[in-house]
């Protein structure tokens, strides 16, 4: 059995100067204890016990391209050496924002921020300039950051019934210390339900300004949009005047270069990518319609932050984007097949041993979870998942080597090979076994 001592005296080490021991809140659940890493190579992570691990965190999205990647940090590390950040304009800027241009079809144009979070807030002020409304709906199970005035914990339908009827506000903040009000211009929807949406929609256009949504619900379950329910969400916001801001932090450059709106063929009228596209490095970005920018080009709308579009952010996005487009994006071919390998094989070891699960996988992302349903399409089923029971699994796989997030989100890298996924499935079955 492996032993995370050094981790845990890391961790109250930590305790003493920084808040909370973590610096994301969402990693301190990481059990036995959270993982203090050495150093990393490939698809391999070494923490300071000395343990390895095939990785499939992937510092929670952005290594698409797995860790140390060579080409990567030789070209980030030429822009850095030339210059981190200005404060001026520099044409790292311009060829990015060119080649976002190109990637992404529903982008005219693109601004540069740091973080996801960053990127949503300015597209819901865009949307609220652009069309002087106030109201955004966003749907149970996606996550759009921790802003305050998007992050929001997820109520049982009963709960929000019982506050509604109370006169309460029926969308409840994600944390302590987010202003009442903060959530008073959100509209909380159940997703994947068109009939729901349009009545909605129909019933509140005069004030609703944007509606966002992920494209693929990734943040619970990796749940699929059903047919024609992205293009209803399409067809709808535009005849109604409402801004559509699809959130491809996580699908954006993963579920093909375009995004998961390139692959689906859905423009959106603002998108907003970041994970991915840094390789590991804080970078976001929002991209969109031109007659929407025109409100930052005249300055009607702000868009600031100290260190946006710095010199190794942009050579960061430059080289992510050209290593996932090298050879006609054939890695995203690979990645998918490996993908589709693992979902599969896991399905397969379910069935060999007699545990409910399922495994919900789209291009090189799934979710995998125990639970006593033959398929999980809504977020109210996915909230039936043994959710516990996944996070003894995850701490288990530790022991075999593997490193998986404890709420059952998997990536797979440009980089992770079939023999990575061979290995995997091994660790898995032995893994169930001890479980059951
Ligand atoms: N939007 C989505 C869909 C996300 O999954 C996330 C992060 O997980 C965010 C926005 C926020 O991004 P960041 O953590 O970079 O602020």
């Amino acid at each position: 059995m492996r032993t995370y001592e050094k981790s845990r005296a890391k961790l109250a080490e930590a305790k003493q100067v920084l808040a909370g021991g973590v610096a994301s809140t969402l990693r301190g659940s990481m059990k036995p204890t959270p993982l203090y890493a050495e150093s990393s190579s490939g698809v391999i992570v070494r923490d300071v016990d000395g343990n390895e691990y095939i990785d499939y965190l992937l510092a929670y999205g952005p290594l698409i391209l797995g860790h140390a990647h060579p080409g990567f940090n030789e070209k980030v590390g030429r822009a850095m050496a030339k210059g981190i950040s200005y404060g001026l304009q520099h044409n790292g800027e311009i060829e990015l924002a060119r080649r976002l241009t190109e990637v992404l079809p529903c982008a005219d144009k693109v601004a540069l921020s740091g973080s996801g979070t960053e990127a949503v807030m300015l597209a819901l002020r865009l949307s609220r300039a652009y069309t002087g409304k106030r109201k955004v709906v966003r749907f149970h199970g996606h996550y759009h950051g921790w802003s305050d005035s998007i992050f929001t914990s997820f109520p049982s339908p009963d709960m929000m019934q019982k506050a509604t009827s109370a006169g309460e506000s029926s969308v409840p903040p994600g944390t302590k210390g987010q202003s009442e009000f903060s959530l008073q211009d959100v509209i909380l929807l159940p997703w994947n339900e068109p009939e729901t949406l349009e009545a909605t929609l129909r019933e509140h256009a005069g004030d609703i300004a944007a509606v966002i949504s992920e494209p693929v619900m990734c943040n619970s379950g990796c749940i699929l949009p059903k047919p024609g329910y992205l293009e209803k969400m399409r067809e709808l916001t535009r005849e109604l005047g409402i801004v559509l801001i699809l959130d491809e932090v996580i699908t954006g450059f993963r579920l093909s270069p375009g995004g998961a709106h390139g692959r689906f063929g859905i423009t959106p009228d603002l998108v907003t990518v970041g994970k991915a596209l840094g390789g590991g490095i804080a970078l976001s970005a929002v991209g969109g319609r031109r007659d929407i920018f025109e409100l930052i080009d005249s300055e009607q709308v702000s868009h600031l932050g100290t260190l946006n579009g710095n010199g190794v952010a942009t050579a960061a996005g430059l080289a992510v984007l050209e290593e996932l487009t090298a050879n006609g994006g054939a890695v995203y071919g690979t990645m998918e097949d490996n993908a589709i390998k693992l979902a599969g094989g896991i399905r397969d070891l379910f069935a060999k041993r007699g545990i409910r699960g399922v495994v919900n996988q789209i291009g090189p992302v799934f979710h995998m979870m125990f639970i006593d349903e033959d398929e999980v399409t809504h977020f109210d089923t996915f909230q039936k998942r043994d959710a516990a029971k996944y996070a003894k699994f995850a701490e288990y796989m530790l022991d075999e080597g593997v490193l998986v997030r404890p709420n059952g989100l998997w990536y797979i890298s440009a980089v992770h090979e079939p023999s990575h996924i061979e290995a995997t499935l091994a660790a898995i079955d032995r893994t169930f076994v001890r479980l059951t």
